[in-house]
């Protein structure tokens, strides 16, 4: 048996392994490369993973560096079930969906440009809406804990990773000449103790662990300690009738974030004020969280159920249409405006910057990570004045960073994770991270339970 690896090897994005017995190949995740155009210019199917000949894909959760290649692999003739939860299913046809219309709008207007030219050459999106239609005819819903057979030789079973709404680890035991292997891929993981979700499911060993990085250098700052800041932040927003804007990411980010605001609100911390979620994305990902409590903790579980959420939440409207984000403008102080991107480099949220960041009274609060070079990055660093739409924009507003909202474990829930496989002494494969954040991990894991770690490179195989 072998595991070749088609992504997330020493870098963040594109997770994809492709993992071949003597009558089997399936692959976990299929995810899309990220960042740069030098990554993007990964977003293909490589040759010799033969999609037509493989036998089922598994998934460990809905983000596009996890998911962002499904599309490319059907056109390529894959044809077998892609086996992931409920929540990853959905979360995945919502993400792949707004890929594919961010990929025609961009090739559109890559093709009015050269048309304007003179040019012949046609910019095609990477994949339409049509194949992921056709992906989506392929997903097999599969339940937390339950084991499955995507193939002849090899039972699955995906438990919590506690990352985003139904992300999973995926334990795997393979039969292969009358001896058994189990081999574990964590997926992304996230932090114990979050709201919403349930911690990383335990598991108690493995023969080979495949182990995700990202934070692998560091612990997040503590979440009491975030939520407290957030709070004197809104405080101080309602008592100077501040407009707050927070960038946020669609998917998991938002409905923390609300969350958070429900539970200051109920208790009385802060004064309920206008909340305006103005991302259609961020609308239908809490839509699909709400619509999905069987996958969330005991306690956001029962505050759906009983309509406290909501009754919370009164004050919250939500802004689909431009106009509606566009009537933002006149709206006058304490709210908040939950917008997208949340990098601060796209989408509604620049006009809101754009409109607010020279009024002192505005509270800018980033709570994700700001590449470098980005208007949020900028802001931070704390520029006086950005150029939004080519417009000079001077800074009057508060910018302030929240460190702990972070979907993924730091250094010391990874440790946590590893830890009840680590006494069998498994062979431990880093990935999902780039050199410095895996050499730290590596070098911790080496300090608390002997194992040496390997951090292969893109295309290398490990052979079992
Ligand atoms: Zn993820």
């Amino acid at each position: 048996m072998h595991v070749t690896l088609y992504g997330a090897a020493r870098e963040v994005t594109g997770s994809c392994y492709l993992l071949e017995t003597q009558s089997s190949r399936l692959l976990v995740d299929c995810g899309m490369f990220q960042g740069s155009d030098r990554l993007e210019r990964q977003n293909y199917i490589p040759n010799n993973m033969s999609a037509e000949k493989l036998d089922a894909v598994v998934l460990t959760h809905g983000h596009l560096d996890h998911c962002g290649r499904l599309p490319l692999l059907v056109k390529e003739g894959f044809s077998g079930p892609i086996y992931a939860t409920a929540g990853t299913i959905d979360i995945a046809m919502l993400i792949l969906s707004d890929a594919a219309k961010i990929q025609k709008d961009d090739a559109d207007r890559e093709n009015r440009r050269r048309k304007g030219q003179g040019w012949a050459s046609i910019s095609r999106p990477l994949f339409t809406q049509h194949d992921v239609e056709l992906v989506s005819k392929l997903f097999r819903k599969v339940e937390y804990g339950r084991w499955f057979h995507p193939a002849k030789d090899i039972r699955t079973k995906l438990v919590e990773a506690g990352h985003i709404l139904g992300s999973a680890c995926v334990e795997m035991t393979v039969f292969e000449e009358g001896y058994t292997k189990k081999l574990v891929f964590s997926g992304d993981l996230g932090p114990w103790d979050m709201p919403i979700l349930q911690d990383p499911a335990r598991i108690e060993e493995a023969d080979l662990v495949f182990m995700e990085s990202t934070y692998g250098d560091r612990d997040h700052k503590t979440l009491p300690e975030t939520v407290a800041e957030f709070q004197d932040l809104l405080k101080a927003a309602f008592d100077n009738k501040g407009k707050v804007l927070i960038p946020t990411f669609a998917v998991g980010r938002t409905q923390q974030i609300l969350y958070h605001i429900a539970e200051m609100f109920r208790q009385k911390i802060v004064p309920p004020m206008p909340i305006y979620l103005d991302s259609p994305m961020a609308i239908a990902a809490t839509e699909l969280y709400s619509r999905h409590s069987e996958l969330m903790d005991q306690e956001s579980r029962l505050l759906q159920s009983s309509g406290q959420l909501r009754k919370d939440l009164s004050t919250l409207r939500t802004c689909v249409t431009p106009d509606e984000s566009r009537a933002l403008n006149n709206v006058t102080g304490p709210c908040l405006i939950l917008a997208g991107a949340g990098m601060c480099n796209a989408g509604r949220i620049m006009h809101h910057l754009r409109h607010n960041l020279g009024l002192p009274g505005t509270v800018l609060i980033i709570v994700g990570y700001q590449i470098k070079n980005s208007i949020g990055r900028r802001l931070l660093e704390g520029a006086n004045a950005v150029k939004i739409f080519g417009e000079t924009i001077k800074v009057n507003a508060k910018v302030k960073s929240l460190g702990g909202f972070s979907a993924h474990a730091g250094q010391s829930d990874l440790l946590r994770w590893l830890e009840p496989m680590a006494s069998k002494k498994p062979r431990l494969v880093l990935m999902h991270g780039e050199s410095h954040q895996m050499s730290e991990l590596s070098y911790k894991i080496k300090e608390s339970y002997g194992l040496c770690a390997e951090s292969p490179k893109f295309g290398e195989t490990i052979v079992v």
